[in-house]
């Protein structure tokens, strides 16, 4: 005789094979579902937006074999979403979530990489309405330019953090010929420098 179950959702009894197995109390449709809705749940959040984007990027890069630099992270485009109330190109508010698009200011066609400093949020007709163009083709050249500050202040981001891991790894270095004891020196010696590094960038931030 063969084996039955009965799935705690739909309540059907079913044959142990439409189990993923024995202990689980969902048989597989159910599971398929509730996992769908949970992918679906996690989409239309920030952080699951954030995915999606930099998955299609990804999959851009790898479809037509670009070679271009990629670095960008899931948390970068979350700050960028956040930081981007309007959208970068017309200047209008987003009406929701699934409005904004993430658009590389260099094409990744042209070159341009998949890096936080290249990226830009718009609304997706904006982001269309671009395609492989210049900013300065489509949206005039006041808006180029103020899209090239942007991009400055985002690249001395990325110099502050590359100063920091620097300054970090020579102390590290130092370190490995110290008695112990020579750790706490070091937290300070590199506390010290990461402070003086964001005096700097808040003195740039009030400049841009
Ligand atoms: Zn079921
Ligand atoms: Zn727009």
């Amino acid at each position: 005789m063969k084996e039955l179950k009965t799935c705690s959702n739909c309540k059907r009894e079913l044959e142990i094979n439409r189990f993923y197995n024995k202990e689980r109390s969902l048989c597989i449709d159910c599971e398929r579902d509730t996992a769908k809705t949970r992918m679906r749940e996690y989409y239309s959040t920030l952080h699951g937006k954030a995915y999606q984007a930099l998955q299609s990027a990804r999959k851009t890069i790898r479809r037509n074999n670009y070679h271009v630099h990629d670095d960008l992270t899931v948390d970068q485009l979350v700050e960028a979403f956040e930081f981007f109330d309007h959208c970068a190109y017309c200047e209008k508010p987003f009406d929701n979530l699934s409005d904004r698009s993430i658009d590389h200011i260099v094409p990744l066609s042209k070159g341009g990489a998949n890096t936080i400093s290249n990226i830009c949020i718009v609304h997706r007709n904006c982001n269309a309405k671009k395609q492989d163009k210049s900013v300065a083709d489509v949206f005039g050249d006041e808006k180029a330019n103020e899209i090239d500050e942007y991009m400055k202040f985002q690249r001395a981001d990325d110099e502050v953090i590359e100063k920091i891991s620097y300054y970090l790894d020579i102390e590290a270095k130092k370190k490995a010929d110290k008695p112990a004891g020579y750790y706490g020196e070091f937290c300070r010696s590199a506390s010290y420098k990461i402070e003086k590094i964001a005096v700097q960038l808040n003195k740039l931030r009030e400049v841009i």
